[in-house]
């Protein structure tokens, strides 16, 4: 399975009865539909692997980009999961690395810090 990933634009204006409108907020979009460049802050989500046990991983997100450096981020996320190349034992590895390093430092970890299948190992 391909991991997929959707940026979106939310801000923390909420309705009536105080529930958040996220992408919901007219604020978000000008008259003529384009961003707002003043209202609102992007959002990426991301599919994460399942766990070394089969269960469901959240998917991976964050908030607060200024700009679409939010697609970026999503764009480097996939790069490294794609690394395992398809093989499942990898792949957990690499989406506990990326959940940890996000959680920890709220960046991304660098290709050179990513476990690979062992027949792509020569480097490491
Ligand atoms: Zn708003």
């Amino acid at each position: 399975m391909a991991a997929t990933g959707s940026t979106y634009r939310t801000c923390g204006c909420r309705d009536g009865a105080g529930r958040r409108l996220r992408a919901r907020c007219p604020k978000l979009r000008r008259a003529d539909g384009r961003w707002s460049t003043t209202h609102g802050s992007w959002n990426y989500q991301l599919e994460m692997p399942l766990h070394a046990d089969g269960t469901r991983r959240n998917p991976l997100r964050r908030s607060g980009f200024a700009t679409q450096d939010a697609a970026e981020e999503v764009n480097q996320a996939k790069e490294l999961l794609a690394i395992a190349g398809g093989d499942t034992e990898i792949s957990v590895q690499i989406a506990d690395l990326i959940t940890t390093s996000v959680r920890t430092t709220k960046t991304l970890p660098i290709p050179e810090e990513v476990p690979r299948a062992r027949s792509a190992s020569a480097t490491t």
